[in-house]
């Protein structure tokens, strides 16, 4: 399988690659963000409760967030492989996945880091924010939030990957093209 974990700041551009990868290589693509927002859309009980937490920019719970991933991976059989976006975002989320693809007997494959600097995220937040109407994109204290909850929970993951040669980091400022193109090379070299 290639398993795949786009990985950086909010606003780096993981949706919109997502979208490409999945095209070129048949991935499933599984957005815990996205999942979320379905499932405020529809009211659901686990929308409530992620709602809480991202409404103020933080994380939704670990062992909630986890369950819930396990669950959506489990619904696919025979699937060339996943993007996980949004997804391990913790270090303990990532231990957990490590675990879970162990006993299904495969691993993460590799982790493409997009990097942006802060300030060309929060620009793109606002903007995005605008378009799209999602409130955690509107508000500048709970972009800033979100922004440290980055720095403080999410970028060890980088490290947990890195200590096994697996993060790969991309320059996540360029056209979309030129972005998608790097990405590219980075899977076709582990492929
Ligand atoms: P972005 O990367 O632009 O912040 P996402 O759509 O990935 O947007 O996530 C939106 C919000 O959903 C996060 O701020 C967080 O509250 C929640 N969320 C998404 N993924 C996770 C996760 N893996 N663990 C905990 N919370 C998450």
């Amino acid at each position: 399988m290639l398993n795949i974990i786009i990985f950086g700041p909010p606003g780096a551009g993981k949706g919109t690659q997502s979208d490409k990868l999945i095209e070129k290589y048949k991935l499933v693509h599984l957005s815990t963000g996205d999942i979320f927002r379905a499932n405020i859309k529809g009211a659901t009980e686990l929308g409530m409760l992620a709602k809480s937490y991202m409404d103020k920019g933080q994380l939704v719970p670990d062992e909630v967030t986890i369950k819930m991933l396990e669950a959506e991976v489990n619904k696919h059989s025979n699937p060339v492989g996943f993007i996980f976006d949004g997804f391990p975002r913790t270090k303990s989320q990532a231990i957990a996945l490590d675990n879970f693809l162990k006993q299904k007997a495969t691993s993460i494959s590799v982790v493409l880091g997009l990097e942006v600097e802060e300030e060309e995220l929060k620009k793109r937040l606002l903007l995005r924010g605008k378009d799209s109407g999602r409130a955690d994109d509107q508000n500048p204290d709970v972009i800033q939030r979100r922004i440290e909850v980055y720095k403080n929970e999410t970028f060890p993951v980088k490290e947990h990957y890195a200590a096994q040669q697996k993060y790969s980091g991309i320059n996540g400022i360029g056209t979309i093209e030129q972005i998608f193109n790097a990405l590219c090379i980075a899977i076709d070299a582990v492929k």
